[in-house]
């Protein structure tokens, strides 16, 4: 269907977990920034939706919702800046591929390449990597549909830019970002089988920084890790083959002979290749490829990041809660990320670990143990994902990020009447 704006209809539908269904009446889709900004003034309420990979409610509305999936495509390598522009609905899969394709690298990728650059903005994704700031880092500039329609650029360094970055799609529409990108580079990913707690919580910080990009999966129970994934970068370091020989006894782990999913059951076959064959950076730094559903698809998922000087405590603390814990989850990851300085950013000022649970699709049972894993990491100053499901409100939160307050100013100066404020918005942030 077709509007008379010209802009695409269609109903809003479910997110990609299929466990919630937008309340907003109606998706439209504009082909131009133009037709973007015709929207945004003349409606009373409306939110962005990227490509609906959040397990909360965090991109609806009441009202319509807006995705740019369709929005005339930019693509543009800046080589002096060492930038490239993309519009906000284009997927990390289709900018590392085009990316590689002239040269270049985004520094990091998170576990999917299906997400919309913008929307994982919007929320603070990331991957993992003790030096490697969350997706959100990359962004050196943005355009911004306000309220009242009109574009707002910002760049790095600018007033209120690090406010705008991580901004939950409540200040406008991002139509567009640059983002940082180095030359191409290389990767090997090697996965260890059966690793030993003990070794590894021992030697912590040897683990996170034995390779670019370290991820842990678990699930809680038991004295073994099953799985840590090692994505190394090739320049100047030992051929892949030579380095896993090194670490045969990889902190009590040994190599996995065929390709792993982090979850029993489901075939390696669909992640990016392992056993340290060497590939470009863009088809080794997402864990799951982008032809495939990632992950399993019937799940739900929980993430809350810790100050790095607290990750063995907050870690010993899951373990404990592992009978409460364990029969609901598919698998847990951990995964670390440097510091930042993006206001709403969960990695605000502190290196960080990501304490990641994917979860079984049974959703009261899940929101039944959040609060009791909640409380027992409130003590770390923990912080949650923001596309993820999780209990605090604002209460809770505000003392956590320092320039909260600071955010909220922003966005009651840019959309002074609330067009984008949600549900979601009002519990978690504005508290209200
Ligand atoms: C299988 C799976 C694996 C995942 N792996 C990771 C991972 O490795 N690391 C991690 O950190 N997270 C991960 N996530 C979570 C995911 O990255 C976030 O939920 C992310 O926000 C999803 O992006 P999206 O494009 O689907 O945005 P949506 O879920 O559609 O929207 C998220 C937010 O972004 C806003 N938004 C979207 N587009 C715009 C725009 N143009 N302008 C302004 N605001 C906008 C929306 O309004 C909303 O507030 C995973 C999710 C799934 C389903």
């Amino acid at each position: 269907m077709v509007s008379e704006a010209g802009t695409e209809l269609h109903t809003a539908g479910h997110n990609w977990a299929g466990n919630l269904r937008y309340a907003a009446a109606q998706v439209r889709e504009p082909a131009t920034v133009a037709e973007l900004q015709d929207l945004v003034a003349g409606a009373r309420k409306l939110r962005a939706l990227g490509s609906r990979h959040s397990f909360n409610r965090i991109a609806d509305t009441t009202g319509v919702l807006v995705s740019l999936e369709h929005l005339a495509p930019v693509f543009e390598v800046d080589p002096a800046e060492m930038t490239v522009t993309v519009s906000g609905g284009t997927r990390y899969g289709t900018l590392a591929a085009e990316l590689q394709r002239q040269g270049y690298a985004l520094h990091n990728l998170a576990s999917l390449p299906h997400i919309s650059v913008a929307g994982a903005v919007a929320t603070a994704t990331h991957g993992s990597g003790d030096r490697n700031g969350n997706l959100a880092t990359a962004v050196a500039g943005l355009e911004l549909v306000t309220a009242d329609g009109v574009i707002l650029t910002a760049r790095r360094g600018e007033p209120d830019f690090d406010g705008m970055v991580v901004n939950l799609g409540a200040l406008g529409i991002v139509s567009s970002l640059t983002l940082d990108i180095e030359p191409t580079f290389g990767v090997s990913q090697t996965v260890f089988n059966a690793l030993d707690w003990d070794q590894v919580l021992a030697n912590f910080d040897d683990v996170t920084s034995s390779a670019y990009s370290v991820s842990l999966f678990t699930d809680w129970s038991g004295d073994r890790i099953s799985q840590a994934w090692l994505k190394s970068r090739m320049e100047g370091g030992p051929a892949p083959a030579e380095a896993i020989a090194e670490r045969a006894g990889f902190f009590g782990g040994n190599p996995a002979k065929e390709p792993r999913h982090p979850i029993a059951g489901v075939p390696g076959t669909t992640c990016t290749q392992q056993l340290g064959v060497p590939g470009p950076w863009s088809d080794r730094l997402a864990h799951f490829r982008m032809e495939f559903t990632p992950s399993k698809g019937d799940e739900l998922q929980t993430e809350y990041l810790v100050p790095r000087e607290h990750a063995v405590d907050a870690i010993q603390t899951m373990r404990r809660l592992s009978h409460l814990v364990t029969p609901l989850l598919l698998v847990s990851e951990i995964r670390t990320m440097a510091a930042d300085s993006l206001w709403l950013s969960p990695n605000y000022g502190t290196d960080s670990i990501g304490l990641h649970l994917t979860w079984r699709q049974d959703q009261p049972a899940v929101e039944a143990v959040l609060p009791v894993i909640e409380a027992q990491l409130a003590p770390f100053g923990a912080r949650p994902h923001w596309g993820k499901l999780f209990d605090g409100d604002a209460s809770r939160l505000a003392p956590r990020y320092p320039r909260f307050a600071d955010f909220k100013a922003l966005a009651d100066r840019l959309d002074p009447e609330g067009k984008f404020r949600n549900d979601f918005l009002n519990t978690k942030v504005f508290g209200s």
